[in-house]
């Protein structure tokens, strides 16, 4: 549990009691997860995702029409609010997302549901809250029935859309207007939370729940908005105008901060946003060390719009490009020529880097939606599993990939979720096959794209010496390999102060797979979020990796902290971690030897 949290504690500045009694307002410091970074300081805008209640069952026979009205106005509203949501998104992030809204939209014109519910309201003179409720969770439950893992997904879509309708009978805006640079203090926020929050000019988000790997948090990243997640209690604990600061470095929340706490943030900031404009100066140097050693640092992406970042951050290429978010916003697989035009964009964008397209990683907790339904979704049916067994998926997506790279450009194929060699020689055996059609209806592909897979199940690691010799390469993927070792959900806010990517596992794991893939020629990776902790960089350094994926936005000051370490020093601090029996003295040994950035 998180200690802070429970019994909220002060930071390092003066009592309380140096302000007068009549003004005393408790400052409390909440220790949370940094899930995307920055620091802000502003009001706080509460926002509670919580279950929707549903109005009186029964109506009168005089109110029909009026009930029938009441219904056709919240079924406007909620698609206006949609349509809404839909085009923020799109600006912001493309379409890649943006399909999910369209999708809802769609919903409210079936007109079998809205006749049959109609028609209950009608003849039964029941409210229209309760009969939308009702129908619409028989279809969502036929939804979660189902054997097929995309319409499951659906099922999480339909609530979505259910609850607005519900919220607008009762006339209460989802997302009411709220002042620019706020900051949203919520239970929980989904990824359609954060988009609708973003474009009121939000600043920064804290919620109670969640792992700095969800999709929201991702997408916080993406938008510059700093974010602290796993805060327990704390959207109990504010009110709206609160003061409130955000410190998405360190993941501490303060709550009605004394004047001397403002300006130490404030000060933190400029020092910050000072930096970041001297960084800007780095990013179109070479990353080396301090002796002089090359390193390469490439971004992980989601949606083609990032690819600006690339250049404005000095990014060497994408080291992960995950390609699910095209499935996920459709809720069906893209077509093979959707997905050529996609990664046809992507190449001729970055034509001369590197673009490690991972293949679809859908199912687990993957899906943009928080309930994927399978009763241990991280140990279901998700990646590579998916993709053999629906080879239709698989197929198209190959034939995609291998066509784009006939445009030139430096694609490269990266499997999700391996946990075995069959895995690999059954996605290799479709390769082929893909090859020979392609070569049989005189398409052209390109022929030579490496392959490789994401280190993130233990089992990847116990057979990493077979893995690495048969391989182009290997990216270590942390936000999973964690989850998976230490049998800690990585989104499970009650778990997360578990979730250590410091723990002496971790770090041995990670040194094994380096090793193994230098020792059989083959190019390693990070690409988990522990590649971007300023805490880790000379660690990973000092055990040989040598080729970081992360966030753009970290690749400046991961740039400078790079240039001053010598990795003679570096091995010996990652010699002495090997050694190091807990996670406490490995981040404390870390620490200590973290250069400044
Ligand atoms: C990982 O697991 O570390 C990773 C990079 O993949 P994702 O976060 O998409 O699961
Ligand atoms: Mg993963």
């Amino acid at each position: 549990m998180n200690e802070m949290a429970r019994t909220p504690k002060r930071p390092p500045q003066p009592a309380a009691s140096a302000t007068p009694a009549a003004a005393v307002v408790t400052e409390h410091v909440f220790a949370g997860l940094a899930a995307s970074r920055g620091i802000v300081i502003g009001p706080v805008y509460l926002y509670r995702h919580d279950h929707i209640s549903i109005d009186s069952e029964h109506i009168a026979a005089e109110d029909i029409e009026l009930e029938l009205s009441r219904f056709k106005a919240a079924c406007e509203r909620s698609e206006k609010e949609l349509t809404k949501i839909a085009s923020v998104t799109e600006q912001k992030i493309g379409t890649t997302y943006s399909a999910i809204f369209d999708a809802q939209i769609m919903m409210l014109h079936d007109r079998t549901l809205i006749d049959l519910i109609t028609y209950r309201i009608r003849t039964e003179l029941k409210g229209a809250g309760a009969v939308v409720d009702e129908e619409i969770s028989k279809y969502q439950k036929l939804l979660l029935q189902s054997g097929e893992a995309l319409f499951r997904e659906r099922a999480t879509d339909i609530a979505d859309l259910k609850d607005r309708i519900i919220r607008n009978l009762r006339s209460e805006q989802l997302i009411s207007h709220i002042d620019e640079n706020c900051i949203v203090v919520a239970n929980m926020l989904t990824p359609a939370d954060v988009i609708l929050f973003s474009r009121q000019s939000i600043k920064g988000c804290a919620t109670d729940t969640g792992g700095v790997t969800s999709h929201a948090a991702l997408i916080c990243s993406s938008l510059n908005l700093p974010m602290v997640v796993g805060l327990h209690h704390i959207s109990e604990q504010v009110k709206n105008g609160d003061q409130i600061i955000i410190d998405g470095y360190d993941g501490k929340v303060i709550i009605n901060p004394q004047p001397e706490t403002i300006e130490f943030y404030t000060r933190k900031q400029k020092r910050r946003a000072m930096s970041m404009s001297e960084l800007g100066r780095l990013t179109s140097a070479e990353t080396r060390t301090k002796c002089k050693h090359r390193i390469f640092l490439y971004s992980n992406i989601d949606f083609k719009e990032e690819l600006a970042s690339i250049e404005k951050f000095g990014s060497e290429g994408v080291g992960l490009f995950r390609s699910e978010s095209l499935f996920i916003s459709r809720g069906k697989p893209p077509s093979e020529q959707e997905q050529f035009d996609y990664y046809s964009e992507l190449v001729r964008a970055i034509p001369a880097r590197p673009l490690v397209v991972r293949l679809f990683d859908v199912g687990g907790d993957k899906m943009l939606f928080a309930s994927y339904k399978e009763e241990n979704p991280n140990l279901g049916w998700r990646g590579v599993r998916i993709l053999i067994d629906v080879p239709e998926i698989l197929e198209s997506q190959l034939r995609a990939v291998f066509r784009a790279a006939a445009l030139g450009g430096r694609l490269q194929i990266m499997l999700p979720m391996i946990s075995s060699m069959e895995e690999v020689r059954a996605v290799k055996k479709v390769i082929a096959k893909v090859k020979t059609d392609l070569r049989k209806e005189k398409i052209a592909f390109g022929d030579a794209v490496p392959l490789g897979v994401m280190i993130e199940v233990p089992a990847a690691v116990e057979i990493i010496d077979d893995l690495t010799k048969e391989l182009d390469f290997v990216s270590i993927g942390t936000n999973d390999l964690i989850q998976y070792t230490l049998a800690v959900d990585r989104n499970n806010g009650i778990v997360q102060s578990l979730y250590k990517k410091f723990h002496p596992a971790i770090v041995r794991m990670v040194s094994r797979v380096i090793k193994a893939a230098k020792r059989n020629s083959c190019r390693v990776s990070m690409c988990g979020e522990m590649a971007s902790d300023p805490n880790a960089l000379v660690l990973l350094l000092g055990l040989g990796l040598a080729e970081f994926s992360v966030v753009s936005s970290a690749i400046p000051e991961m740039k400078k902290m790079i240039a001053g370490i010598r990795l003679s020093d570096a091995r010996k601090v990652a010699a002495k971690c090997l050694t190091l029996g807990t996670a406490l003295e490995i981040e404390h040994t870390l620490k200590h030897a973290r250069p400044q950035a």
